[in-house]
């Protein structure tokens, strides 16, 4: 057993005295010596600055706004009567010019069609882009047992009043499920600061739902075979807005004040994710 460093002789001058002090302990390995070095350099990275550490280039850092839905194929229609692809659109235009005066690029994928067509299309359209995330705008329904009839402006319309507020999806599929997941928190975290709730209806135990929460305070669930989430080539999310089958959230989606709402908080969360990807050295 070695003696205790108290005990240890002196260090010797000399080759000899240096290989005796290297098998006593009493001096540092150079291999050790590299590893303590590069520790101390990792530290003080560490303890620089976040400006000085981590450079976001906005203009490099472009956002693929995926506008849901087709006009051949619409998605829900609301309690008036309104196509939700005309909620998406209006949503996918505020929050691409809210990006853009941020320093964003924030280019719109708008296809048509139907089906696994315009899916692959879409898919397709999101991998040319190269972004370095895809926010998808959906506006949300609700299952078929819960639609009530009522008559609207002396049309009839189906509703629910029974659910509101957004929801946020990732795919377990996508090679980019955490940083996914990681962007999903943040939006959904901006998105309840801004005083908007989440809906927990697609966790609901009954079929077409059933969604595995994966955040509930900030409104994020799984949907694995979503493509345009799992084939996208970069982190990928699925925004449901809101509800447009519930008669207030409908008139709230509509206006432009709760699309700014939602538009600042999307700005809000890739501005965090952008800072946090930030990994060039720039010293100012
Ligand atoms: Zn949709």
């Amino acid at each position: 057993m070695a003696a205790p460093f108290y005990k240890r002789a002196p260090h010797k001058p000399g080759m000899e005295g240096w290989r005796q002090s290297l098998q006593a302990g009493r001096l540092m390995h150079p291999l050790k010596h590299r590893a303590m070095l590069a520790f101390l350099f990792a530290l003080c990275v560490a303890l620089l600055p976040a400006t000085a550490r981590a450079e976001c280039i906005r203009g490099d850092f472009p956002i693929a706004v995926d506008i849901g839905h087709t006009p051949e194929d619409p998605g829900a229609v609301s309690a008036r009567g309104i196509p939700e692809f005309a909620f998406n659109i209006a949503l996918g235009r505020d929050a691409a010019a809210a990006l853009g005066e941020a320093g964003f690029p924030a280019p719109r994928i708008l296809v048509s069609g139907k089906g696994k067509e315009q899916l692959s299309r879409r898919v397709s359209a999101a991998r040319a882009l190269s972004p370095a995330l895809v926010v998808s705008i959906h506006h949300d329904s609700v299952q078929e047992r819960y639609l009530e009839d009522w008559q609207f402006a002396g049309r009839g319309g189906r509703y629910s009043d029974r659910f509101a507020g957004f929801s946020i999806f990732v795919s377990r599929a996508s090679p980019h499920f955490q940083e996914s997941l990681a962007f999903a928190t943040a939006l959904g975290r901006s998105l309840t600061s801004a005083g908007l709730t989440p809906s927990m209806h697609h966790a609901e135990t009954i079929p077409g739902e059933n969604r595995a929460i994966l955040d509930r305070r900030h409104g994020v669930f799984e949907f694995r075979n979503l493509r345009v989430l799992k084939d996208a080539a970069a982190p990928a999310i699925l925004l449901e807005a809101g509800i447009i089958v519930n008669r207030q959230e409908e008139i709230e989606l509509a206006s432009p004040a709760r699309r700014k709402l939602v538009a600042g908080a999307i700005v809000e969360a890739v501005t965090a994710m952008c800072a946090g990807r930030g990994s060039a050295l720039v010293l100012r």
